[in-house]
């Protein structure tokens, strides 16, 4: 979602979160953009199903109904799969974001960035052939993802060396796989909640040399096995961005991967023992989330909100938000950057909110751990989260 390279929180409070300067227009053409025939990964779950064909037919109010009671459905069937042999979360990189995205309408602190923390989940389970099999989860590039038009946008004009001191960077994805203990050719499967701000193409590789990163060869994968995990409607939406979405994707940098290293989903699908993929859009067309059974229980992981208490509100002391919710009778505070679909987004966070177990921490909050998490800062006052996973570790 947020890889931007960030701004000072003087020359922010100057900017706030405004572009400085236009994005670039739109391809005349739709781009062409490789949209492999979709593929059988893991089992199919078909419980959830039916909520996509009701927000079509019946509009979201019937849908969120059907989604409480199907993930309910979906929870308990999930459980009963199995558990991953391990899960880690790993930090990447805490960063800027604009406060009125992130809380949408919620907040009362007129700071116009909070700050938030990327991270990388490492999980590993063994297929019923006995095979091992490792996804990551959101390894965001940062470096080429800054120049996501959005935030390429805001950071143009605002000196680099002032920028980086808003920004914490702690270690790269190879990096942190290595200190895992993971070879990056052992890496199956690689898969982002959606493609905002995404640029994969020092992950897994491209066909053709690449004028900005590799002038002369094809960009050489980090992860010379790994296949990207997608939704086929994400991919399909990329080669022909609406104007609400277009500053937040990358779609020239997805032209010339290999499509032998798209695993294209459409769907929700079941990869291995308490390991899931099921769709939650709204935020974005393909947007989907990671579902988890661990020792504590089923977990949800995703950009949907950006804070556990964003998905009950009622307990947030994030001045404004309780208030906010209780005033309009909203039970979910949404990561509100793009609000492409804003309904079917709150939908799925219901989804979401359903499925989970509560934390062991704090049985008041769900484990609900979003992959972008809000981090307390001295630099955005009225904005320091009430609660935090801060990391999983299941396994290990
Ligand atoms: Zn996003």
């Amino acid at each position: 979602m947020a890889h931007v390279r960030a701004a000072p929180l003087d020359a922010l409070k100057k900017l706030g979160p405004r572009s400085s300067s236009m994005v670039t227009p739109p391809p005349a053409e739709p781009l062409e953009i490789p949209v492999p025939t979709t593929t059988d990964l893991g089992a199919e779950i078909s419980t959830l199903d039916v909520i996509h064909g009701i927000d079509h037919s019946e509009g979201p109010g019937a849908a969120l109904r059907t989604a409480r009671l199907r993930a309910a459905d979906f929870r308990h069937e999930f459980a009963q799969t199995g558990k991953p042999t391990a899960v880690s979360t790993h930090d990447l990189v805490t960063l800027p974001y604009p406060t009125k995205f992130g809380l949408w309408r919620a907040p009362a602190s007129p700071t116009p960035f909070l700050f938030i923390t990327n991270r990388l989940v490492i999980v590993r389970w063994t297929d019923s052939d006995g095979q091992q099999r490792i996804l990551l989860w959101e390894p965001s590039d940062a470096e080429l993802d800054a120049n996501t038009p959005y935030f390429a946008s805001i950071s143009r004009g605002i000196p680099e060396r002032v920028q980086n001191l808003a920004v914490k960077r702690y270690a790269t994805v190879i990096e942190r796989v290595r200190e895992a203990g993971i070879d990056p050719a052992d890496v199956d499967y690689l898969a982002f909640d959606h493609l905002h701000t995404q640029d994969v193409r020092r992950l897994i590789g491209t066909t053709r040399p690449q004028a900005d990163i590799s002038p002369d060869f094809p960009v050489e994968a980090a992860f010379p096995n790994a296949r990207l995990v997608v939704q086929r409607h994400e991919l399909v939406a990329m080669r022909d961005l609406h104007p609400i979405q277009r500053p937040w994707y990358q779609p020239e940098t997805f032209v010339d991967i290999n499509p032998d290293r798209l695993l294209v989903i459409d769907g929700d699908r079941l990869l291995g023992p308490g390991v899931a993929i099921v769709r939650t859009p709204g935020h974005a067309t393909g947007n989907q989330t990671l579902v988890l059974n661990t020792d504590s229980g089923v977990w949800a992981l995703s950009e949907n909100v950006i804070a556990t208490e964003c998905l009950t509100p009622e307990l947030s002391k994030i001045p404004g938000v309780s208030s906010w919710a209780k005033h309009w009778g909203q039970e979910i505070v949404l990561n509100a950057n793009t609000i492409e679909s804003t309904a079917t987004q709150y939908n799925f966070c219901i989804l979401e909110k359903t499925l989970v177990d509560r934390s062991a921490t704090d049985e008041r909050f769900l484990q609900f751990f979003p992959t972008s998490e809000l981090t307390s800062s001295v630099l955005s006052p009225g904005t320091a989260p009430t609660f935090t996973h801060g990391s999983i570790r299941h396994g290990i």
